[in-house]
Formats: C-alpha cells, structure tokens, sequence
C-alpha cells in the first residue's frame, strides 16, 4: 500500500514522482511542504528563503492574508458559473484592474499562455476588421530570445530549440526580429503587420533590460505604422519592477497587456488580456471564451490583488529593495558575479562559469536554506517576494557570497 504522503519523505516523495509524472520539468530536490510570505519549508521541515517567488506569481509572498481572506470568502459563497452566466465579482475586477493600468476592457482567461494566444487573435481580428489586412495574411512581429508559452502557437515563434524541437508543424503569421533593435523593427513592420509583441524586459532570458528608449521607440514605430504594441507583463508587471508595469519606466502605454502569473495571488491561475476599446471591441459572442475565465473565485483574488497594488505600497517596497538588490550584486561583481541586470525587485545574475552552471550554483543555495532557479548556462534569476525584508535581502546575498567564495 502507498503511504499517505504526509508519512513520506523528501526523497521518497521524489522518487515516487519518477514513473508517474512528465519529465518536462527539472525542479531542484527541495519538497515543500508549507509556506508562508517568503519562506518555505519542505517535508522535514527545513525553511528556506524563496528567492524565486513562482517566477513572480508569488509577488505578495505565499498567502497573504489579504488574498487568502478573499479567497476563503469567495469559497464560502460563490466559486464556478462559467459565462453563460453573469456572476457579481466579475464587473469589479475588470473595472479596477482596467482603471490600474489606464486602459479600458477586460478579457479574462486563466494561464498566461491563454492570455498571449487570447492577444494574438485580437490583434489579428483587429487586423482584419479595422485595419483592413486581406484575410489570412495578418502578421505578427517578435522578439528573438522570447518567452511567451509553450502552446503550439506560441512555441512556433520562439528561438528556443528545446522549446520546439518536436513540436511542429509550426502557427505561421510571425515574424523574428533581434530584440532591442528598433531599426530592425522598423524593416520587419509593414502593411500585413497587426502586431508587434514583445516583452518590456525579457525575463526568461535572463532579465535582459532593452535600452532607454526602445519601449518609447516600439509605441512611435507602431503608432505610426499602424499596428498594435501588445505588451506581455505576464512575469514583469504587477509591481515586480518598482512599477506597476514595466512599461511605466518609459511611461509608454500599449494598446494591449498581457497579464497573468501574480495575477492570481499565487492562489489561482488568473490572467488577463487588457486593452482599449477600439481594439478589445473587435470581440464578439462565439468568437472567443474559457469555461474558466472569469470564474469568480479568480475575480474575488484578482481583485484582491489589484487592492494591493492600488495602495502603491509593493511597488515602492520593490523600487526600495531593489537599491538592495543592486548594491549587494555590485560588491560581488569580480567575485564570482561576471554581470547582473536588475530592475525593481528582479535580477538576472551572471555567474563566472568556472565556478559552476547555474543550476549547480541552485543546488548549493538550495542546501544553504536559499531557493532560486537558473534560467541559461550560468545565470540565475533572482525574484523574491515583493514582502521580503531589506535583512532577508542582504542575508540572502551574504549566502550568494559564501557559495560563490566556495566554489572559487
Ligand atoms: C510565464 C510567462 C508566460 C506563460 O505563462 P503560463 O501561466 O506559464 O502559461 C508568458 N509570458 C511571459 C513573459 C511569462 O513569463
């Protein structure tokens, strides 16, 4: 008979994963077992720093009171009536999370990978109804080195090899251009184009930052060529960068956000596509929907979350942190650290390949109570609830130091 598995430990609970999960994943040996704010514990009740945060869907740390209160009310009187009906949570949540972005309609979905898929059909349709893009022949620009997913739609536009190797026949209608690079944007963008789609920052990749200017140079270039700037802020947005959005450091506003992961308090997938109306306006009964979207348990925590960054106070608490962040990752530069980029409360951090990969580098925070994820080769992303103290912050980087003084 199996044992329950609260009877089980760490390394029986790994191994019993093996035979009967997917291997697409390679998470780090640590099963948690508990959390709260930016702490977990695992199995044998070891506490570790969380230092990647859901890949920023834990933004407001693990269970904030505030969202899990919303969430438990929510269960208590109304969870699931799909749209074929109206439910009283739904109008609410659109109304702030529009007014919290300064745009005007929402389409709520649930994955991020929904929400950029739920992006490129109304651009599309807005290519064909508004632009006037003879049918079937609508493309999309983006960005080499991209992250948006892993449907078949959207693996077909990325870079990545492991990401499509296998996959294929690929959604046609893309187009790659470099990142960072307007004048190759300006060569790629013509009169088929409906969209440009990229990331404010690619966070994949490896925190890469563009240039001061290229998020302004992306809202002219489609302003003025006639196409839509689609934003994705699925892991950027919802304060993780000081701001609200990314976009706001350019104070650029695009004609459609893709939101998702913090979205959901880290409770419930929740995300949405944002938009004005002229362009959201191209959606029509039938034309689009999820049995999901919209459910009013995620709408109760959606809002929730938008109270919390109504408040502004997670922004500032990232632009604040962040001066931590940065100051800590400049003393270790020489020492292990060949490079960072950092914005807000997010890093990238390229470690001296000589000293590890980036998953070994993991492996010995992991051991030393601190848990982070290497993006490529020898870098690791360090994203931390936006909750975590200024001393959680610095003791973190004092184990980065350590592991790093180790391994030299
Ligand atoms: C995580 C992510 C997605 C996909 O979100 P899922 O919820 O995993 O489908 C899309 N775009 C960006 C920028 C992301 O970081």
């Amino acid at each position: 008979m199996t044992a329950p598995a609260h009877a089980r430990t760490s390394a029986d609970l790994i191994r019993a994963e093996e035979p009967v999960l997917a291997h697409n994943y390679h998470p780090l040996p640590v099963v948690v077992a508990r959390a709260e704010g930016a702490w977990v514990e695992d199995v044998e009740g070891r506490r570790y720093l969380d230092m990647l945060a859901g890949y920023s869907a834990l933004n407001f740390g693990h269970r904030h009171p505030a969202l899990i209160q919303a969430a438990h009310d929510q269960l208590d009187r109304l969870t699931l009536t799909s749209r074929a009906f109206h439910n009283d949570r739904l109008a609410e949540f659109a109304e702030r999370l529009a007014a919290l972005t300064g745009l005007d309609m929402v389409l709520p979905m649930n994955t991020g990978a929904e929400a950029v898929e739920s992006g490129i059909k109304v651009a599309r349709k807005w290519a064909y109804d508004v632009k006037g893009v003879p049918d079937g022949q609508a493309t999309i620009v983006v960005a080499a080195d991209n992250f948006h997913g892993r449907t078949t739609t959207i693996v077909s536009f990325s870079t990545d090899e492991s990401a499509r190797a296998g996959f294929g026949p690929f959604t046609p209608g893309f187009k790659i251009v470099p990142y960072n690079d307007l004048a190759a944007l300006e060569e790629a963008v013509d009169e088929t184009t409906a969209a440009v789609l990229i990331e404010p920052i690619q966070g994949e990749a490896g925190v890469i930052i563009p240039d001061a200017g290229y998020l302004t140079g992306v809202r002219e270039l489609t302003r003025r060529k006639g196409c839509l700037f689609v934003a994705d802020e699925i892991q950027s947005g919802l304060g993780r960068t000081g701001r609200t959005l990314a976009v706001e450091h350019e104070s650029v506003v695009p004609d459609v956000l893709l939101l998702g992961k913090a979205l959901g308090g880290g409770i419930v997938p929740v995300s949405a596509v944002v938009a004005r109306r002229e362009v959201m306006g191209v959606l029509g009964p039938g034309e689009h929907g999820s049995t999901f979207g919209g459910n009013p348990l995620a709408a109760a925590v959606g809002t929730a979350v938008v109270g919390l960054l109504e408040t502004g106070e997670f922004q500032r608490r990232a632009d604040e942190l962040g001066l931590v962040l940065r100051e800590g990752l400049e003393a270790l530069r020489g020492r292990g650290v060949t490079g960072f980029r950092a914005r807000g409360l997010w890093a990238g951090v390229d470690v001296d390949p000589a000293l590890g990969t980036g998953r070994e580098i993991s492996e010995r925070l992991m051991r030393e109570g601190i848990l982070v994820k290497d993006t490529h080769g020898s870098t690791i992303r360090l994203a931390p609830p936006l909750t975590v103290t200024a001393d959680e912050l610095r003791s973190a980087l004092g184990t980065l130091e350590k592991v790093l003084e180790q391994a030299g």
